[in-house]
């Protein structure tokens, strides 16, 4: 039997605790969301004012050298790097995911296209979120060589799937609906034993578990940083590419802020040998300059605690759904083994939509995705243990009194 108390004790114990102080929540909000759009981080509030105030209206344009705006994107790199196993000359922030995983493809495409022309297949799951989907549909299409997109529905199959003829294989960590934690390592090893090349899309992994794109020898990657990273909506996103495949790695997207030498204004595009290359234009400085605040939090613990904490925020959960709303036709989408799950859980029920807007309304928020899925992420920086206890109660409450009744069906809400 878990108890309030034993909640209260776990958050007394817990080193990352006073970490939450650093975040602005609103009162009487339990914030479940932090895996969709994460926290505001305080310091934000004096970082965008000295990029609006000082760099910006007192130092104008000398802000490009004098504040570091031109070398933002490779700086925020370095630091985001241990956290994703990454070397500092391999990742920038930069554009959003799905442009960057459009270039991430691109550039995969032309080398395989070398390497191995007769491949045209390009393998992800059918349950990847919609952008990766459709950002391959879009360059096949606009390509028009033949490429086939392939979606596999197990994970078990992607190990047969990924074959002689695979081109490329693009896939999520941590699968956006599900929870699902995949295996980088043995995947990565399997494609590359028949040379496919992987493209790992980091958006529900990067600041919730520690990852290893070198150690797994992986060769592409991209990622959110407004999700776990707390980097502000719509910050910019990063890529990753590995050291070997640096000079080899060319996309359309060739702007002057991947070239060699920007401001020698020359004619002909000739690409920079380093990681900006991944570069197209100018970027939005503001929003950049705030995601450095959010990853300098990660600054003070390291990315083994953080995941070791969001195992024991899951495994509550989970445990206290079964404890206190066992009966009312939850299921558990989300695995239950630790070493196949992310940092969020998530139910099916007939009436999850309705059950989240109650949720919300109680100050609980969690999401809702489709079909039929209530998605609650743990955002270990700042969700504490009794959050967890008091989001499962009012959960509780709602079921037991099927109180998500009087809200409105999914279908009358725009
Ligand atoms: C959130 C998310 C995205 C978002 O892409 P944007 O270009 O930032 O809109 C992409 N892929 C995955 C897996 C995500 O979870």
């Amino acid at each position: 039997m878990i108890t309030q108390a034993t909640c209260q004790q776990l958050d007394q114990q817990d080193p990352l605790a006073p970490i939450r102080e650093q975040f602005n929540l609103p009162p009487n909000v339990i914030y479940l969301d932090g895996n969709s759009l994460g926290a505001q981080p305080k310091a934000a509030i004096q970082r965008a004012q000295q990029v609006i105030e000082q760099e910006w209206g007192d130092k104008l344009i000398g802000s490009w050298n004098s504040a570091g705006w031109f070398d933002l994107p490779s700086r925020l790199g370095d630091l985001l790097a241990p956290l994703i196993g990454a070397k500092s000359s391999e990742v920038v922030l930069t554009d959003s995911t799905s442009i960057n995983l459009f270039k991430t493809l691109a550039a995969g495409l032309k080398i395989q296209a070398e390497k191995h022309p007769q491949r045209k297949v390009i393998v992800t799951e059918r349950i990847n979120f919609p952008t990766d989907l459709y950002m391959i549909q879009g360059i096949t299409e606009w390509l028009n060589q033949g490429y086939q997109l392939q979606l596999i529905d197990t994970t078990e199959e992607l190990y047969t799937a990924i074959n002689d003829d695979t081109a490329l294989v693009l896939l999520t960590q941590v699968n956006y609906r599900t929870g699902e934690l995949l295996d980088m390592q043995a995947l990565t090893a399997h494609a590359h034993k028949h040379d496919v090349l992987t493209i790992w899309d980091l958006c529900h992994s990067a600041g919730a578990v520690p990852i290893d794109l070198n150690g797994c020898n992986a060769d592409f990657a991209v990622g959110c940083t407004y999700k776990y990273l707390n980097g502000g909506p719509g910050a910019p996103a990063f890529i990753w590419i590995a050291e070997r495949h640096q000079t080899a790695f060319t996309h359309p997207l060739s702007g002057w802020w991947g070239h060699n030498a920007p401001f020698a204004m020359q004619a002909e595009f000739t690409p920079t040998k380093t990681i900006r290359r991944a570069l197209c234009g100018t970027q939005p400085i503001v929003s950049l300059a705030l995601v450095e605040v959010g990853l300098s939090t990660f600054e003070q613990t390291n990315i083994n605690a953080v995941r070791g904490k969001s195992l024991a925020l899951t495994d509550l959960f989970i445990a206290l759904v079964a404890q206190e709303c066992g009966t009312h036709g939850l299921s558990l989408v989300t695995p239950t083994e630790h070493a196949k799950r992310g940092s969020h859980v998530s139910y099916m029920h007939p009436h999850a939509y309705p059950i989240i807007q109650a949720l919300i309304k109680r100050g609980v928020i969690g999401d809702y995705r489709e079909p039929q899925v209530a998605r609650f992420g743990f955002t270990p920086l700042y969700t504490s243990y009794m959050d967890v206890w008091n989001a499962v109660q009012a959960l509780k409450h709602i079921l037991d009194n099927n109180d998500y009744e009087i809200h409105a069906p999914r279908n009358a809400v725009t």
